[in-house]
């Protein structure tokens, strides 16, 4: 046993060598033949710079529109871009220009940076439950578009709304109850739907929470002025989205 043992140790040196070398010879060819391309290829997968005001500002509502599309695309494939965070972290702090802001619900099977493939820099996003707004978040879209020069303003609910069932079953807890009055007129005109009308019943949910999307799109054009002349002369979009919890996709409710 111990005469045979260097002998074993001997073979496995040996064996793991030339695997070594078998190994390595392709990667050199492969190393060799991305160092051509690198001058003229950067690979479009990877992000190390944040949006600079340039870009931003060659951006319109619509382009806004499609690049949130194309990310969910990739979100839904699990198709994510490679971002360099540390690098866009650094770069980042020397100013942002977002394109976009986004108000979301808080649901937490809603990643919004995620669901639209977007990192560090990219996005304003603002978050309540059931996506409405307050002056608190109106302020924050005005600083959004007419500060920081974002172009689109996506109010996006989503599936199976725990606020939007609350709001339908008039819940009554803390300061839940004063929360819910601010979605509550969703229900109130959503009572044209055919159909069992309570949190049950997943269409009905749905289709107040589609309510309460454009309820929010048209509160923003009424009580902000800026916004609403930003949006009348075309210099932003404020569109509503829907999030399908069951397949991650982004619908556009243009
Ligand atoms: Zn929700």
């Amino acid at each position: 046993m111990k005469k045979t043992f260097p002998a074993i140790i001997a073979a496995i040196i040996i064996t793991a060598i030339t695997s070594c070398q078998s190994a390595t010879q392709p990667k050199t060819q492969a190393a060799d033949t991305t160092t051509a391309n690198a001058a003229t290829v950067t690979p479009a997968h990877l992000e190390e710079k944040v949006l600079t005001a340039e870009e931003q500002k060659a951006l319109t509502p619509d382009s806004v529109i499609q690049i949130l599309k194309d990310g969910n695309k990739r979100f839904m494939n699990n198709n994510f871009t490679s971002r360099d965070n540390p690098a866009l972290v650094k770069d980042a702090a020397k100013g942002q220009y977002p394109m976009a802001v986004v108000l979301s619900c808080i649901d937490s099977r809603v990643p919004v940076e995620d669901v639209f493939d977007r990192g560090i820099g990219d996005i304003f996003v603002a978050r309540v439950a059931g996506n409405f707004v307050n002056e608190d978040i109106l302020g924050s879209m005005e600083y959004s578009c007419k500060v920081s020069g974002a172009k689109l303003i996506v109010v996006m609910g989503h599936e199976s709304c725990g606020a939007i069932k609350a709001t339908i079953d008039n819940v009554k807890l803390g300061n839940i109850t004063a929360m819910l009055t601010k979605i509550k007129p969703a229900v109130v005109v959503s009572q044209d739907f055919k159909g069992d009308k309570t949190s049950k019943n997943h269409d009905f949910v749905d289709y107040v929470a589609k309510n309460n999307v454009k309820n929010t799109i048209e509160t923003i054009k009424a009580k902000s002025p800026t916004l609403k002349e930003m949006a009348d002369k075309g210099e932003i979009k404020i569109v509503g989205a829907y999030y399908n919890l069951n397949t991650g996709e982004v619908t556009f409710l243009e």
